[in-house]
């Protein structure tokens, strides 16, 4: 129940809905009294039976007997001098008005109250997308997209109709339990304190069976999140789906996911939907006992006051005390399940950020000298990944990797820009640790190109304009004449404006890369990383991107990582990997004199 404490700031300021939630509640509740109280009248005029008349206007004062004679004067008054019809119709209006003002300060506080619930909400998600967009590439490949999006909706969803709307009844229904009691004990206390006696312990038996039943249900959210994933999955990969003829296995592996939570939900719901008729059930023996008791006392003349008119709004006053009881029992095991799913969401807020800003970071605007990897050894989880890795790039050359795949190589820049951190050795910027730079600065002094390069779902032009908000529209212009884009994004149906479809599906992949070049362009960072820029594409776009990365290429510094190895001849350095270590290093004629690994190499490519 602790954790329910942690939405508290989400909901803050409280002082922005609660006042103004229990005044409109208070008033809900007093003209909902009303409303039944002048059964009353209604019931004496139509069984001919005459109001407890005081003889003259009382006292004022502030008391509910008071009001009784007060009213009941008034009521009097008009019985005599206009009829007993008039009356009626008088009481009449007076219960519309009072039905009409009940509801429309039960409306307000629910205006009220579902402001507070889209503010909590809007701040859990915002809160949680935040840190999604925080953590590192670790984090997210260790958790599946559906899982994440499954927390940002559905978690978020059950807390609110677990734990935010609950809330709620917390307030309004001790206040409404209260107000019907002092009604009740003003009209019985004889009937009041059977009831009182009565009630906590039809209370408990109601509750103790419905707990019983929920205990059986066990609460998940788990196989939605399955679901999700999978179709999440699946639509992404639609195409190698039909390609490959899987409609009808992934088809049944649907049906399977979707049969056990369609089977827990049947359970669940079952075992729900039982626990209302029980209290029903319950509940009608409370009332009829009621009923025996009160019917025995007035038939005997043991009531008192208490007349047939009034004991039938006694009753009907009772009946209003139940259903807010019960809702104060259901929300402690509504609460129960809130739980669990603020568990689930505050699990992810709690992940701590693998990969986070330095405390006190040291200003990084430019690069002046070098990249330097000293002694670094990298793993994802066990395996070593990268083995003492020593290399250092001066500034205004280009280093080449190569090596075969799985070899490190993507890696080993990722570690660059931060994407994860060395377990051993430092990656320094002109001798700064990147652990001691600031996130934001170390990422706008490198530019990536990678083989999958990622559009959005957005126009072409603010796709380019992710490398550089504040560019204009010139510049963004200018950026893709230099990636070679211009022209076929003039070509286009509505040129800069048209939309790539999601990740970019609408474009060749050559025009994918050379947009997604254009950003890097763009954005102009002194350090260039392709990461196999060329590799998925065709000769004839494969020519026209090399030229657009030359010209980006031109006075950076630059790590590229190519597959074709007709690509980095011209580099200042070649780095060979195998298995996470350095093998061979040179230029090119050095190392095909040195007639190792890499002269192996080429003379495959050469054949074929
Ligand atoms: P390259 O780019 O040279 O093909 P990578 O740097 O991508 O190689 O991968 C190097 C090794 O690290 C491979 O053995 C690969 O299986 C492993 N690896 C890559 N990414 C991950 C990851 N996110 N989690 C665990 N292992 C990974
Ligand atoms: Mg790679």
């Amino acid at each position: 129940m602790k954790i329910l404490k942690r939405l508290l700031p989400f909901a803050r300021p409280l002082h922005h809905f609660l006042p103004e939630y229990v005044i409109y509640t208070l008033f809900g509740i007093l003209f909902g009294v009303l409303n039944i109280s002048l059964l009353i009248p209604v019931l004496q005029l139509l069984f001919a039976q005459d109001p407890d008349i005081p003889a003259s206007l009382p006292e004022s004062g502030f008391s509910l007997s008071y009001a009784r004679d007060y009213f009941n004067y008034q009521f009097y008054t008009i019985t005599q001098e206009q009829g007993k019809f008039m009356a009626l119709l008088f009481v009449c209006i007076f219960i519309m008005f009072g039905i009409l003002l009940a509801n429309l300060f039960r409306y307000l506080a629910v205006r009220v109250l579902l402001r507070f619930r889209l503010k909590v909400m809007e701040g859990l998600r915002n809160t949680l997308y935040e840190k999604f967009m925080q953590q590192s590439l670790s984090f997210h490949h260790n958790h599946p997209k559906g899982e994440l999006i499954q927390t940002i909706t559905g978690e978020v969803q059950e807390i609110d109709s677990n734990v935010v709307t609950p809330a709620q009844v917390l307030i309004r229904d001790p206040l409404m339990v209260i107000a019907y009691f002092i009604v009740l004990f003003f009209w019985s206390p004889q009937l009041t304190l059977f009831t009182l006696i009565f009630l906590p312990i039809t209370g408990i038996v109601i509750t103790l069976l419905t707990q019983r039943l929920r205990k059986m249900t066990y609460y998940s959210q788990e196989l939605q999140s399955r679901i999700l994933s999978f179709t999440e999955e699946s639509l992404g990969g639609i195409k190698q789906i039909q390609s490959f003829v899987a409609e009808k296995i992934m088809g049944q592996k649907f049906r399977a996911v979707n049969h056990d939570l369609v089977k827990q939900g049947k359970q669940i719901q079952n075992k729900k939907e039982l626990a209302s008729p029980i209290s029903e059930v319950i509940g009608v023996i409370a009332a009829v006992s009621l009923v025996m008791f009160g019917g025995y006392l007035i038939l005997n003349g043991k009531s008192g006051e208490l007349t047939g008119p009034k004991f039938i709004a006694y009753i009907a006053m009772y009946t209003q005390v139940i259903p807010p009881l019960k809702a104060l029992s259901q929300t402690f095991s509504s609460l129960q399940r809130g739980v669990v799913a603020c568990e689930k969401y505050f699990s992810f807020i709690d992940t701590p950020v693998a990969v986070t800003n330095p405390e006190k970071p040291v200003a990084k605007k430019d690069f002046t000298t070098a990249i330097s990897l000293e002694n670094i050894s990298f793993r994802y989880d066990q395996k070593d990944v990268l083995k003492k890795i020593n290399l250092t790039i001066p500034k205004g050359k280009t280093v080449a990797l190569v090596g075969q795949s799985g070899s490190g190589k993507s890696t080993l820049v990722d570690l660059i820009a931060r994407f994860y951190d060395v377990q051993e050795g430092a990656v320094k910027l002109d001798g700064v640790n990147v652990k001691d730079v600031s996130l934001q600065d170390l990422r706008s002094l490198i530019g990536v190109v990678s083989q999958e390069s990622f559009l959005f779902n957005d126009s072409v032009y603010n796709n380019i304009l992710m490398g550089n908000q504040d560019a204009n529209a010139a510049e963004v212009e200018d950026a893709a004449r230099v990636a070679n884009a211009h022209s076929f994004i003039e070509q286009m149906e509505e040129g800069y404006a048209t939309s790539t479809g999601e990740r970019g599906v609408k474009l060749s992949g050559g025009q994918r890369q050379r947009v997604s070049i254009a950003r890097a362009v763009l954005k102009n960072a002194p350090i260039l990383i392709l990461d196999e820029a060329t590799s998925a594409l065709d000769t004839e776009s494969e020519k026209l991107v090399q030229e657009a990365l030359n010209k980006l290429l031109t006075n950076r510094t630059s790590i590229i990582i190519a597959h074709r190895l007709s690509t980095v001849r011209h580099a200042d350095e070649i780095i060979v990997m195998h298995e996470g270590e350095i093998r061979e290093r040179g230029t090119h004629e050095e190392l095909l004199q040195q007639g190792g690994i890499y002269r192996k190499l080429v003379d495959m490519q050469e054949i074929s």
